[in-house]
């Protein structure tokens, strides 16, 4: 089942919350900042043990004092305009997060939108993405969130999933 739910993506109880990290894995602003911040400290300090994380892949970590039980990093592309594969790399982020859930026995997870605050991808283009790769991997999960950060977020990725459910 997918679910597009208005959230703070720290305070869900999932098997694993997606972050949308950047290459050093040691934190940055938005959704990153957030759960460093609520993982606690031991993040980090497990983080720097991982070598970074090339865009499109993914790393775990356990999640700490977070209420999931891990954390999948993944790094998505900063968008330039659409000619430098971005939509391929947006891609990779969700299934490799998938893949690395299924080989982990984790049934429910969360996603933020990946690349579309700093990175400044397009959000409607972004959502289309997500959300046909979740559609792809929905029978073999329990739940898949889509966790957006406002009502307008809430609305953009509804108004896609139904687009897809024609
Ligand atoms: P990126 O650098 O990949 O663009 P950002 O963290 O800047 O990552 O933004 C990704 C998305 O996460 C944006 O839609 C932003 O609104 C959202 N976001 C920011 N903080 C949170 C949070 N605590 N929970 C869920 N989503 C968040």
């Amino acid at each position: 089942m997918i679910e597009i739910l208005r959230a703070d993506i720290t305070a869900l109880k999932v098997d694993a919350i997606v972050n949308a990290a950047n290459n050093s894995l040691l934190g940055g602003g938005g959704v990153d900042g957030a759960i460093h911040r609520a993982a606690g400290p031991e993040l980090l300090e497990f983080n720097r043990t991982l070598g970074g994380c090339g865009t499109g892949q993914v790393k775990l970590s356990p999640g700490f004092s977070l209420p999931a039980r891990w954390i999948i990093h993944t790094v998505g592309p900063i968008w330039h305009g659409g000619e430098k594969g971005e939509a391929e790399l947006l891609g990779k982020c969700y299934r490799n997060s998938f893949q690395l859930a299924l080989t982990h026995d984790i049934k429910t997870i969360a996603f933020p939108g990946i690349s579309t605050g700093i990175y400044g991808y397009p959000k409607e283009s972004a959502a289309k993405i997500a959300l046909t790769v979740m559609q792809q991997y929905e029978a073999q999960l329990i739940l898949i969130i889509s966790c957006c950060f406002s009502m307008e977020d809430v609305d953009i990725y509804s108004r896609e999933l139904e687009k897809l459910r024609q």
